[in-house]
């Protein structure tokens, strides 16, 4: 549909931030996006949020990368950079200049020290084309597995459970199966703000007579609002809950016998493992009365169909591969899984994060999540790439920032991720860069983590490239070019293909559909996807059982991909978490995304509306705690953890639990992650950000 405000020119894509996916079209006015409009796609149904609607003039911003550049000799390495006038720091240079300072430092490192001395981070906001071939750059020009993403920030922890769990790291079943759910549970996940077109589902079912259960210390208060049952539990205590909950499960005679007996395995020591976990045991530790608990408890394991939704509240802690286990255990027991409006739904964060995940952009996996470790996935493997993968699982994006810090890492490559923004103790990441013999990154802005670079390569925005993302819900979708990229910035393929021919490669994609055919032949899950098929369709979801089939949006009706095919359960005990609250820092912090803003702010806070809409960082409290220390909405605050202090301003906000704090993470002004623990789960290697001990005064 052209034209219909004024448009000259429509090219349908996909919307560039969170993991719902929705289709969009790009609406064209001389050569610029004049305004987007919602397509009829699986995910969304022509709806969209507030940043796929109106966040699209970042593409235009004055501060894009338009030329190469190369650090000035000498140029201090700190964030002491203008955006708007790298010049102070950089100097211009050719592409030549620049891609041969580029792979000429990398390979220098690798000649002097071994590949093992360079990492590479990928994007989840790339294609799966650029994911692949990050991943295969670095195992193939390096020679080993330090390569990593934004999904060990992300859901790393849900993915190690459901991989031991139920053998795939993907969602079961659509959000949009909630539709058909008598009960939803959402925990540890804010919807309305972070994957709002999903919300709208959950409301719908609510409003057509299904039961949705919210539990969240934070609360949402939107999504309260709908809740029939809102249970806001201490911070940290999701184990306690979860398993007071199967507890009951177990002692009132709710299992799903038949289910556990025909598609489950060590059901018998999780049984005896959960009757400690009575719920009049865990209710003053979670902070929620036993009765409710078991209300709860029964409520999901009577359900003739339920679901469970989960996002960062559960994953982002050390103990949150833990939190994904009782979860999964929760939802086997009693037979959720495998049928229309049952499933597990980690609600992925970015907009191809799982994408990326399955391209193989992880240190300890190939593409498929095929095991590096084993000997007969690597043979495979080196038959289709034609050279040796590493059997050392490589390091993870904290992993290698302590590598940098102890001298084993000296070079570092970079695309579209901003680690000096958005890694735990951000100051502690920053160190490390600016301690980088060669850093190079290519982005569409003098990110916080280009300002560290050596050399910086001009990138395409997602309006501006041709690629392949997959989505929260298994969609492979399609995103086409409306515009060109800006001066002399290119497209990140192109750029990717250029490095690895200067690192050795001999590579010859000349196109994403290239590279998307090798990833076919590669990985199993894109059976009977073709680029082709996604030209015409738009959106497939894997698995796929034929060509011309659409693909399976429900998966283990029948059997789970484990030996056998049947799930295991796993126990969790209680852990604390990492740095619990004392007398110097008596309060939680927490943090987050909000509605308007998407990560590191480097897209979001360039888009003219979205940051009009929220120009400032803030931080949350609930108003009885703002009384009790004596401040008022406004006012300025300096919230301090054991690795810094940031000062912004208060927000008042009832749904917070009063011995909470929340700061989004978008603002370089007032960094949260100047705040936060690096300390990991040691399953997804995860850091803690939904938990450090934190204090507040005013400023
Ligand atoms: Fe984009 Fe997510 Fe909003 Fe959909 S819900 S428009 S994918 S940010």
């Amino acid at each position: 549909q052209v034209g219909s405000r004024g448009a000259d020119e429509s090219v349908d894509s996909v919307c560039p931030y969170c993991g719902v996916g929705c289709q969009i079209s790009y609406k064209l006015r001389d050569g610029t996006i004049a305004y987007v409009e919602g397509r009829d796609g699986p995910a969304n149904e022509s709806r969209l949020c507030v940043k796929g609607r109106f966040g699209f003039d970042y593409v235009a911003s004055p501060q894009r990368l338009t030329v190469p550049l190369i650090r000035r000799e000498g140029a201090p390495k700190n964030l002491d950079v203008d955006p708007t006038n790298p010049f102070t720091h950089f100097r211009e240079a050719s592409w030549e200049e620049a891609l041969d300072a580029a792979a000429n430092g990398l390979a220098r490192i690798r000649d002097a020290r071994g590949g093992r001395a360079v990492a590479g981070f990928g994007s989840a906001k790339g294609s799966n084309e650029e994911a692949y071939l990050v991943q295969k750059l670095i195992r193939q020009a390096f020679g080993h597995n330090n390569v990593d993403h934004c999904t060990r920030l992300c859901h790393a922890s849900s993915v190690a459970a459901l991989m031991e769990g139920i053998g795939s790291g993907a969602v079961t079943a659509p959000f949009n199966d909630a539709l058909l759910a008598d009960v939803i549970v959402v925990i540890g996940a804010n919807p309305t703000e972070n994957h709002p077109v999903a919300a709208t589902y959950f409301k719908q079912a609510v409003k057509s007579g299904a039961k949705l259960v919210v539990m969240d210390p934070r609360g949402s208060t939107l999504m309260m609002r709908h809740a029939t049952h809102r249970l806001r539990f201490r911070p940290g205590t999701d184990v306690a809950l979860l398993n007071a909950m199967m507890n009951v499960v177990v002692t009132e005679g709710l299992v799903d016998r038949d289910y556990v007996a025909t598609h489950t395995e060590g059901f018998e020591r999780m049984e005896a493992h959960l009757a400690a976990y009575t719920p009049e045991a865990m209710a003053e530790r979670c902070g929620i009365e036993a009765g409710t608990i078991r209300e709860v408890a029964r409520l999901y394991a009577t359900a003739e169909r339920a679901m469970i939704f989960w996002g960062m509240g559960v994953s982002q802690h050390t103990h949150g591969t833990d939190n994904a286990r009782c979860l999964i255990s929760l939802a086997l027991m009693t037979g959720q899984v495998g049928r229309p409006g049952t499933g597990l739904h980690p609600l992925r964060g970015q907009n191809n994060v799982q994408g990326a995940s399955d391209a193989g952009l992880i240190p300890m996996v190939l593409p498929d999540y095929a095991r590096v470790g084993d000997e007969a996935v690597r043979a495979r493997f080196e038959a289709a790439w034609g050279f040796p993968v590493s059997a050392q699982p490589g390091l993870t994006v904290t992993e290698i920032i302590d590598a940098i810090h102890a001298g084993d890492i000296r070079g570092l490559y970079v695309m579209g991720e901003n680690p000096a923004m958005s890694d735990p103790d951000v100051v502690h990441a920053r160190e490390a860069l600016a301690a980088l013999e060669h850093l190079v990154v290519q982005d569409i802005f003098l990110t916080e983590t280009a300002m560290y670079a050596d050399v910086v390569l001009p990138a395409s925005a997602w309006p501006e490239k041709t690629g392949t993302v997959t989505n929260t819900n298994r969609q492979v979708q399609m995103g086409r070019p409306a515009l060109p990229p800006p001066g002399e910035a290119r497209e990140d393929l192109a750029i990717l293909v250029d490095l690895g021919r200067r690192l050795g490669l001999p590579w010859d994609y000349a196109h994403a559909r290239d590279v998307f055919a090798e990833m076919a032949r590669v990985m199993p899950s894109l059976a009977n996807i073709t680029w082709e098929r996604l030209e015409r369709e738009d959106a497939v979801t894997y698995p796929c059982p034929a060509p011309d089939a659409p693909g399976q949006a429900v998966v283990f009706g029948d059997a789970f991909p484990r030996a056998g095919g049947k799930a295991l359960f796993v126990p969790a005990g209680l852990r604390d978490p990492a740095e619990t609250p004392d007398a110097d820092f008596p309060m939680v912090l927490t943090t987050g995304r909000q509605l308007e803003h998407w990560h590191t702010g480097a897209m979001t806070r360039r888009a003219g509306i979205l940051d009009a809409l929220e120009p400032a960082p803030t931080a949350s409290l609930n108003p009885r705690t703002l009384a009790r220390l004596g401040l008022g909405a406004g006012e300025s605050v300096r919230v301090e953890t054991r690795r810094g202090a940031i000062v912004l301003d208060a927000r008042a906000d009832a749904a917070l639990q009063e011995d909470m704090v929340f700061v989004p993470f978008a603002y370089v002004e007032a960094a949260a992650n100047v705040l936060t623990n690096s300390a990991i789960d040691p399953d997804g290697k995860i850091p803690e950000f939904k938990y450090c001990a934190a204090r507040v005064v005013r400023a």
